[in-house]
């Protein structure tokens, strides 16, 4: 429309204009770095339109669909004429049948207005971030991190405490770390068992530990806990809300439909808090996105009222897989890899082959057209992250690859 209304070569002059034109971008967007793993992926899915024989260990989303049960609620609620606003954090039902879920699966009382439904579990952990940190506070993010929260953390305006940990460790942060990173500024701690990248999985009684340090040194705690039904070897989840009144006021859970219900594209997540925190969260989203959509709402309630049976079969062909590509990783030379007990990640160490990992991802993609996230991404450069949400024959004919591409790197 505007275009009609331009003289002829007027519309080559805005674009010349614009190209000249300073933009002033805002300290907190200029201070970001963009999604390595969106970036990979991208990649990956423009040389497989190319044609090109990708195998996509890159994606952090599950293979398999979403069940028909879930979908059939949102496409009867879409047709019902369920189309317009929600009431800003959701509606009652879903906010409901998310409190009766942690009731049942973590004996953890909330009331539905402790519980805020937001537009995937990134943007719960972002809304949970910007309620409790502004400037001058630190948050402890223990590395390998998922990658989006020091960015979220420097988006509030506040500064991510890294704490770095290894393979040695299964990739766990000790309760004495913890402590001795805590300062007047600290905010919140972020926790994240099943972890995505490295798959590892605290036990009840580590999680106590570094809750107990909390609720001792008056921290919050971020507890991401999306991969809480992926795990793997008899592992185990407690929340570490459930220790005591204590550790739940001193707890957020954040979680969502992404992973044990394959939503990624929904967006759908939730967190359950404190009231007063979940209140300052219902503020911040009644003015940013308002209602996740709703007819997916619909969905999400049945995903939480319904059968669960699909997810046994997701982890046994998850664990299938995860057995399969972590032995193949342990008999590569040069290459150690620690079993995943959670989530469906591997995080191989691929230091001993001279390769930082993100030289060493962009190789593997061009010359044996495997994508795979590097660890730099997550805070830890000898590691590569392999997701094994694909399929067994992805799997087989990837690793091969990689046993090539590797074998290459040591002759
Ligand atoms: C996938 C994931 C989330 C949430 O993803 P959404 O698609 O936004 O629901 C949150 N935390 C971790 C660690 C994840 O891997």
């Amino acid at each position: 429309m505007v275009k009609s209304r331009l003289a002829p070569g007027q519309g080559l002059l805005y674009h010349i204009a614009a190209v000249f034109m300073n933009y002033h971008i805002s300290q907190r967007a200029a201070s970001l770095a963009p999604s390595m793993t969106l970036a990979i992926d991208s990649k990956a899915k423009q040389m497989k339109a190319e044609g090109q024989d990708v195998v996509g260990f890159g994606a952090g989303e599950p293979d398999f669909d979403t069940p028909q049960h879930i979908k059939d609620a949102a496409i009867k609620a879409l047709n019902e004429g369920f189309t317009k606003y929600t009431p800003s954090s959701g509606i009652p039902e879903l906010r409901q049948a998310i409190a009766d879920k942690f009731k049942r699966e973590n004996g953890l009382t909330y009331k539905p207005s402790q519980v805020i439904v937001s537009c995937g579990g990134k943007h719960s952990c972002y809304n949970v971030i910007l309620a409790t940190c502004q400037e001058g506070d630190e948050v402890i993010i223990p590395s390998p991190y998922w990658l989006s929260y020091p960015e979220m953390v420097k988006l509030a305006g506040a500064k991510p405490v890294i704490l770095p940990t290894s393979d040695k460790t299964e990739f766990k942060v000790t309760p004495e770390q913890l402590r001795s990173a805590i300062t007047p500024r600290t905010r919140l701690f972020v926790l994240n068992s099943p972890s995505n990248p490295t798959g590892s999985v605290y036990t009840p009684d580590e999680v106590k530990a570094l809750g107990d340090i909390c609720v001792e040194k008056g921290v919050l705690i971020m507890s991401d806990e999306i991969y809480e039904h992926l795990l793997y070897d008899g592992a185990q989840h407690k929340s570490v809300a459930s220790f005591s009144q204590a550790h739940y006021e001193h707890t957020i859970i954040v979680h969502g439909f992404a992973k044990a219900w394959s939503m990624t594209g929904w967006r759908l997540g939730f967190l359950a808090a404190p009231e007063p925190i979940a209140k300052a969260i219902d503020a911040i989203q009644s003015h940013s996105t308002s209602n996740p959509t709703s007819f997916a709402q619909k969905g999400a309630v049945a995903a939480l009222t319904g059968p669960q049976d699909h997810l046994k079969n997701w982890l046994a062909e998850y664990a299938r897989r995860r057995t399969y590509a972590w032995q193949k990783f342990n008999g590569i030379p040069g290459v150690t890899c620690v079993n995943s007990k959670g989530a469906f990640y591997l995080f191989p160490n691929i230091s001993k082959l001279g390769l930082k990992s993100a030289e060493f991802c962009s190789r593997l993609l061009e010359q044996e057209k495997v994508a795979a996230v590097p660890g730099i991404a997550f805070g830890a450069d000898d590691y590569i992250r392999i997701s094994y949400a694909t399929s067994m024959a992805n799997i087989e004919k990837g690793m091969l690859r990689i046993e090539n591409f590797c074998k290459a790197l040591t002759n």
